[in-house]
């Protein structure tokens, strides 16, 4: 399929202030679009000026939640190169996404290439400030005008790019955790494992009442016993007990973060014993009770690593490391971001040049 390729008559002007981009709200010049219709699969791939979008208010996306996204960036490196991490898994998990909210398949090594010729396009975007970079938005929704619940039959595959700001802007900073127990994320066979937009709307309410205590992030139980950790809802958790790594294994409910698989195949690199399994919250409570609680990190794109420095469970508040960046979570964060934009050597091959 041809790539049509429409350029802006209107160039934005490009922030300056490379400090104060923060994150998602900054958009470039261009956007990817591609439609599918059922009988045509795919097609009119095109490269257009970023702006709106016509829908109908009936379209299905808006009524019954039909869409799936993904998250990565694009670093520039020292040399003024532009690269992407691992983007090829992005494409693999949207395929995930999709079959489990029975979209359409694409095909990922086209929208790869697609994505590459976008980012080249825009590549005076991509940030120069250590630590920024190109947020990279591919979604797909459903666009029938229909009010009634069935599979869509037309959808809209888009990608959007967004300049943000590094997250963060003064070192590693520890954030503080909020295990909740009165609402659930994902259930038995529900949609954990997918990035869809439905997690993340019935997450907000926990996400709300954890800011109202002055905590940041929620961390999610599972849905049926409310006793075994899943996630953070944008990032995976890794707890070290007693020199051991261990991170919930995936059972379906948890989504597959591809920081935390390349967090557990560096760990494993370097000899550290790494373990995948269900772990309760009260057994992390008595392992913090037994001195034995190393540390607690978030893994996740737009983080990368976030150490966990306040973990509150019910009324005990478990202060990890001294609230200070625990060494593995420090040697994580210094690897990837150190591959990601360039300063490392690519030992395992996860670096896509532009
Ligand atoms: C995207 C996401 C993550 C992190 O995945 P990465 O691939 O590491 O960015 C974790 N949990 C949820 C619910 C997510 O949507």
């Amino acid at each position: 399929m041809d790539i049509r390729t429409e350029k802006t008559t209107a160039p934005k002007a490009k922030p300056t202030d490379e400090t104060n981009l923060g994150f998602g709200h900054i958009f470039t010049d261009h956007m990817f679009v591609m439609n599918y219709d059922a009988g045509q699969g795919w097609h009119d791939a095109r490269i257009v000026p970023y702006g709106e979008i016509s829908l109908s208010p009936a379209a299905m996306c808006l009524h019954y939640g039909q869409e799936i996204f993904e998250g990565l960036k694009a670093y520039r490196t020292a040399d003024g190169s532009i690269q992407m991490f691992r983007p090829d898994e992005n494409f693999k998990r949207m395929n995930v996404s999709a079959e489990r909210m029975v979209i359409p398949p694409i095909d990922e090594k086209f929208v790869l290439g697609a994505l590459k010729q976008l980012v080249e396009l825009e590549k005076d975007w991509v940030p120069h400030t250590d630590g920024a970079s190109l947020y990279i938005r591919p979604f797909i929704f459903a666009t029938d005008p229909y009010v009634g619940v069935k599979p869509a039959e037309h959808y809209l595959f888009m990608i959007i790019l967004s300049p943000s700001g590094a997250y963060y802007s003064t070192g590693l900073n520890p954030v503080k955790i909020y295990v909740e127990e009165k609402y659930v994320r994902a259930v038995r066979g529900g949609t954990g494992f997918a990035k869809t937009a439905a997690n993340y709307a019935i997450s907000l309410k926990g996400q709300d009442e954890a800011h109202n205590q002055d905590y940041e992030q929620v961390l999610w139980l599972d849905g049926v016993e409310q006793k075994y950790i899943e996630e953070v809802g944008s990032m995976n958790i890794f707890f070290v007990i007693d020199g051991e790594v261990i991170t919930p294994q995936l059972t379906g409910s948890v989504l597959p973060g591809i920081t935390r698989k390349s967090s557990i195949e560096l760990c494993r690199k370097w000899g550290m014993k790494v373990t995948e399994r269900r772990i309760t919250i009260q057994e992390v409570a008595e392992a913090y009770d037994a001195g034995k609680l190393d540390e607690v990190f978030g893994t996740g794109t737009a983080a990368v690593i976030s150490p966990v420095g306040h973990l509150k469970w019910g009324d005990k508040i478990m202060t990890i490391n001294d609230n200070r960046i625990g060494a593995i979570s420090q040697k994580l964060y210094d690897t990837m971001t150190g591959i990601q934009y360039g300063k490392l050597p690519d030992e395992f091959g996860w670096i896509f040049k532009i």
